[in-house]
């Protein structure tokens, strides 16, 4: 086979949503000959950290009609929910392990609607690292089990990665059995007895899920929730109105106080209108979030971060009314308790663990027992430093650097991974919630989905795509002359 002939290959390390549809969003594009690789470490495809629960309580957080996987249709999702269960209505907010099935779906429809010339190749294993070629038009992947892949282009779809340990006195307590760092890992609650009091660290998304996972395993014993400021994520009121995008369009807040202060005058406007209320105030934003964040320099975003980032996320990101009924009956039932504090330190002697605390708001540090810490802080994107295998290679190879606020890797406006060096990969790109540093709002479903597509259209369109292409169309030209 010559080279004109040889199809691109595009390998996507990371088989969760970002990757599955990005795999997807290609093969649907591909106008000339591609073979996708899509890599991922564990069995499932398609189903990633959010879609690969097995517990019916954890339901979406969006509601079915905002849950397409397809941009350019927008009630694809809530008309295959309705099909499989007629009482799913737009509004409903339906158990996550069905919209992984969901994804599924879509990636062996695609499957078994490609044209011939483009070719699937699906592996399981982990890639711990990639070596660019000398001439830095591909790479070479190598995967736990030996097996090593060459690729054109390589993207990495790696997702919500473990969250980072907090800091405590004496880290020694991470090395014991009894505490996960990992929430999401099927590690987390076996060979724990019901009556035993647990600590989660974290009172966000997460801790909802793992208190709603004890709830159902029949956990009888007290369940401790903690974080600085122990918020926790604010719960939807169904209601079908949407706001339009608040600011006028090239006039946005170039300020973190003036976003507030517009957003506080916009809130009292329409709570005083009963129209809406201030979740849709905030919701209103998000189709320019990316924007305004792009617009701040360092200082505002560095702000935003110290000041608002856990004010915005317990706003931002809602849980369904289902789920905030039932972690509302924990609380009142006294099973859940949920504390603002700071950990100081952690430290375990036989079966018990002592939890040193340093509450908010008080001078004096307190003491907890419990039998087994789960880190529910959330994912972590500090690239700078994360100890995953493939992250700590990129960083120690140089082929990765942190951005400035350790949300994720520094890229280019394409997506590109951007080296040490300041210069832009021609082989790398990054999809998904490591975007965060480039776009603050890139962790849903509604812009994941763009994504995918954006950078499916920006890859098939790629110089060595059209180079290709001309030189084929040459070649077919020259044949039939
Ligand atoms: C618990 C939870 C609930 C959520 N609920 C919602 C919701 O209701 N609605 C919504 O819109 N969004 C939700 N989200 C946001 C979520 O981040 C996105 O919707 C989406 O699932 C992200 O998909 P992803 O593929 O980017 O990441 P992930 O789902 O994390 O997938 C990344 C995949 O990459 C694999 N991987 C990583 N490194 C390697 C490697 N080196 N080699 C091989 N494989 C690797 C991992 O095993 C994983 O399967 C939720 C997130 C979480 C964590």
């Amino acid at each position: 086979m010559t080279t004109n002939n040889k199809p691109m290959t595009v390998a996507i390390i990371g088989g969760g949503f970002s990757g599955t549809m990005t795999a997807v969003q290609l093969m649907r594009k591909a106008k000339h000959p591609l073979k996708v690789i899509l890599i991922e470490r564990n069995e499932r495809i398609a189903k990633g950290v959010a879609y690969g629960t097995l517990c019916p309580l954890h339901l979406l957080n969006v509601p079915a009609k905002d849950m397409s996987a397809l941009p350019d249709d927008s009630q694809h999702f809530f008309k295959w929910a309705k099909e499989q269960d007629p009482s799913v209505t737009e509004a409903t907010f339906v158990p996550r392990m069905r919209y992984g099935a969901y994804i599924e779906h879509i990636l062996n429809e695609t499957l078994s609607h490609k044209a011939s010339t483009i070719e699937f190749r699906r592996l399981q294993g982990e890639v711990k690292s990639i070596q660019i070629a000398n001439d830095g038009k591909s790479g070479c992947i190598h995967l736990s089990y030996g097996e090593q892949v060459v690729a054109d282009r390589i993207v990495l779809a790696l997702g919500n990665l473990a969250p980072a340990n907090v800091r405590i006195r004496d880290p020694k307590f991470y090395a014991t059995a009894n505490y996960v760092r990992d929430s999401w890992s099927k590690a987390a609650l076996p060979k724990l007895s019901a009556d035993a009091p647990i600590l989660l660290v974290g009172t966000g998304l997460t801790m909802i899920d793992k208190a709603l996972e004890l709830k159902l395993s029949g956990h009888k014993g007290t369940i401790y929730a903690l974080s600085r400021h122990g918020y926790l994520p604010n719960v939807h009121i169904p209601g079908t109105v949407r706001l339009p995008v608040p600011f006028e369009p090239n006039k946005l807040p170039s300020t973190v106080l003036a976003l507030t202060k517009q957003i506080r005058q916009l809130v009292k406007n329409v709570e005083a209108s009963n129209e809406a209320n201030w979740r849709q105030a905030v919701d209103s934003i998000r189709p320019v979030t990316q924007e305004l964040w792009q617009l701040w320099n360092n200082t505002e975003k560095k702000r935003f971060i110290r000041h608002m980032r856990c004010i915005w996320d317990v706003h931002r990101h809602r849980i369904a009314p289902e789920v905030g009924a039932m972690i509302d009956t924990m609380i009142k039932a006294g099973q859940l308790k949920i504390i603002a504090a700071r950990v100081i330190a952690i430290e375990e002697d036989g079966a018990d663990i002592t939890v040193t605390i340093s509450p908010r708001g008080k001078n004096k540090e307190e003491v907890l027992n419990v039998k087994r810490v789960i880190n529910c802080t959330g994912a972590d994107s500090n690239v700078k430093t994360i100890d995953e295998p493939l992250v700590e290679h990129l960083r120690n190879t140089g082929l990765l650097c942190a951005d400035t606020f350790g949300l994720g890797p520094t890229i280019t406006n394409d997506w590109a991974l951007v080296d040490k060096q300041g210069k832009a990969s021609s082989v790398i790109y990054v999809v998904g919630p490591l975007l965060k540093g480039q776009l603050w709002e890139s962790i849903a479903v509604p812009e994941l989905r763009g994504q995918a597509s954006q950078l499916a259209d920006h890859l098939i369109t790629s110089p060595l795509c059209h180079s290709e292409q001309r030189e084929e169309s040459a070649a077919t030209k020259g044949s039939s002359s």
